[in-house]
């Protein structure tokens, strides 16, 4: 029998071994292999734990090695594994003879407390062939989503009087008929396989696509556009955004209407695939809360992912008496029944991250100690909103570019070098100018062009440069905001799904098997070569406007990529010279010396 503990290192971390030596002399524990003061606490945590659920704790000396030992240890999850291996070689619980991955913290009256990265230690751990995961029970439900019948068992556990059932059931297989320990209601089909450095769920499942789900369906969040009174052209932006997943710049005096449409951009966005799905929720994990959970914002509401999302399984679990689980112990109470967290709080809505203007760089992309995801990788596979952008610190709007090309953030800190995905889609709000008065047909602007620039100069080119659409946004005109048009939210969510499922199509008629489906947006030069085709005066008609505005060879892939959504949700294959004209009108701000239509 291994002991196996996890390490949440990175987005895949390291699984560590648990070795105990128990020999007589004077009665201490030593723990050795770089733990840190959380792990090296935790042998006061585990002597306590232990002697308080009725164990007698071994009166020798007790050596701990955490191997491998040059990797640094932190956390409290290895309380548990720790007290696992002591009870084990003490003879106080039976041995399981068989390898267990085991995580928890222990509180001094022996019950177990839930952890993160849970979810990744799980993959680790099912990749190494470990087939019996023992993880506390709050914890568990973020397995259930992605748990797979062929990966083994997990077992869900209150205190630690529930250990010497687990182990007995371990070793005598008996959970295999135990159907209440499997915990899933509807297991995602295939295999977890190793993809592009990510972790990801075998193909073939229907819900490795997008659009297949009953459209009606999906995406009930709110706030939507059913209440929201913009002009056409702001609404055809937003559609061709979430289409094909371009980053969008929003600016426009205040009052415009820029931050209401931004909170109702994400009940357009097409929900995840399986694959996407796993990677969100592994980084969630790794940060230790569920997507689900409301984050900081101005408003409310708009970031949870759904209305029951505050109604976390397990915390019923929470109060359950310690006398239950310790008398008479049954198979069924390792289970988690009820529909999983992910499930319940709709796992396949894109996360949504709206930091404040406030915010750290390290706060941003990452970092701390333990080294946590960031903003930017929690918004993984979904949206990133920077309302009043020009507020931010310059540093940080500069970091984001890097992860915007690669798609991952490195994070290199105290001699560790970290990675985490961060491909998300970048939505940003701003004033025209530090009084925002700038092009109000009422108001007068009272700054000087220098600070305009200076105002301006904060976002910098090359970020800028990254941001596919720049859409002003002019107060709305009165009869717009009379005007009630029903069925608006309807229309636009099926313009973006029959376009995504058009890029879809394509893609999967295009490429080598195996190529992981990007959208338009993120299309590589390749891509945008081999699915982006003009019709001869479209080409012209590009060639003409680079040498007049002086487009760089970014802003024409840039314009490529957008009149690639405009045809898809125009229905044209082939892009011709109006969809290259309406691609343009979308890039024309920005680039070079600033020119605002102010
Ligand atoms: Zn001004």
């Amino acid at each position: 029998m291994e002991v196996y503990a996890y390490e949440p290192l990175g987005y895949e971390g390291c699984l560590v071994r648990i070795e105990v030596d128990i020999r007589r002399g004077i009665p201490a524990i030593d723990i050795v292999g770089l733990a840190a003061a959380a792990v090296r606490e935790s042998r006061e945590r585990v002597r306590a734990a232990i002697r308080n659920s009725g164990y007698e704790f071994p009166q020798d000396r007790i050596l701990i090695n955490l191997s491998p030992a040059d990797l640094p240890k932190e956390g409290a999850s290895y309380d548990l594994p720790i007290a696992v291996r002591i009870l084990s070689a003490a003879g106080a619980i039976p041995e399981c003879g068989n390898d267990i991955l085991v995580m928890g913290e222990l509180t001094l009256d022996g019950k177990i407390h839930a952890v993160r990265a849970v979810l990744p230690a799980y993959i680790q751990a099912a990749k190494l062939g470990i087939r019996h995961f023992v993880v506390p029970r709050e914890s568990a439900a973020e397995l259930g989503e992605f748990w797979q019948p062929d990966h083994g068992k997990v077992y869900a556990i209150d205190c630690i009087n529930d250990l010497a059932a687990i182990m007995l059931a371990v070793r005598n297989g008996k959970e295999a008929e135990n159907p209440d320990a499997l915990f899933v209601s509807d297991p995602p089909k295939g295999g977890l396989v190793q993809v592009g450095g990510l972790a990801q769920v075998g193909t073939g499942s229907s819900r490795n696509s997008y659009c297949q789900k009953g459209k009606q369906a999906f995406n009930t969040r709110k706030p939507d556009f059913s209440d929201y009174h913009g002009d056409k052209a702001l609404m055809r932006a937003l559609v061709i955004a979430a289409a094909g997943r371009h980053n969008i710049l929003l600016f426009g005096p205040p009052g415009s209407g820029k931050t209401a449409a931004a909170l109702r951009f994400p009940s357009l966005l097409p929900p995840l695939t399986e694959n996407e799905a796993l990677e969100v929720g592994v980084i969630w994990s790794l940060y230790g809360k569920s997507p689900s959970e409301p984050i900081q914002g101005k408003d409310k509401g708009w970031v949870v992912n759904s209305p029951d999302s505050l109604n976390v399984p397990g915390s019923e679990a929470r109060t359950r008496a310690k006398v239950d689980c310790c008398e008479g112990v049954s198979e069924t109470q390792f289970g988690v029944t009820g529909e999983s967290v992910f499930l319940r709080s709709g796992w396949q809505y894109p996360p949504v991250r709206a930091p404040h203007h406030s915010a750290s760089c390290e706060g941003m992309i990452g970092g701390g100690h333990p080294i946590k995801p960031g903003e930017i990788s929690l918004a993984h596979r979904g949206l990133l909103f920077l309302d009043e952008t020009t507020e931010f610190r310059r540093d940080v709007l500069q970091s984001l570019r890097e992860p915007m090309e690669k798609g991952y953030v490195t994070i290199v800190r105290a001699g560790r070098t970290v990675q985490y995905p961060a491909s998300f889609q970048l939505i940003m709000a701003a004033n025209p100018c530090p009084c925002g008065n700038l092009g109000s047909p009422v108001k007068t602007c009272v700054c000087s062009p220098q600070e305009i620039q200076r105002y301006w100069k904060k976002l910098g080119g090359p970020l800028l440069d990254r941001i596919d659409m720049r859409v002003p946004v002019g107060a709305p005109t009165p009869e717009a905001l009379l005007s009630s048009e029903s069925g608006q939210q309807r229309r636009m969510l099926e313009s973006v799904l029959q376009a995504v499922r058009a890029q879809e199509l394509r893609m999967a008629a295009g490429v080598p098997q195996g190529t992981p489906f990007v959208r338009n947006g993120d299309f590589s030069p390749d891509q945008v070569s081999a699915f982006c085709n003009l019709t001869k005066d479209a080409h012209l008609l590009l060639a003409e406007k680079a040498q007049q505005l002086g487009l760089s060879a970014r802003a024409c892939h840039s314009i490529l990529k957008l009149g690639r959504t405009i045809g898809d949700l125009d229905g044209k294959e082939v892009l011709d010279a109006s969809v290259i004209e309406e691609a343009i009108g979308y890039r024309q701000f920005g680039d070079g010396d600033l020119y605002w239509p102010f």
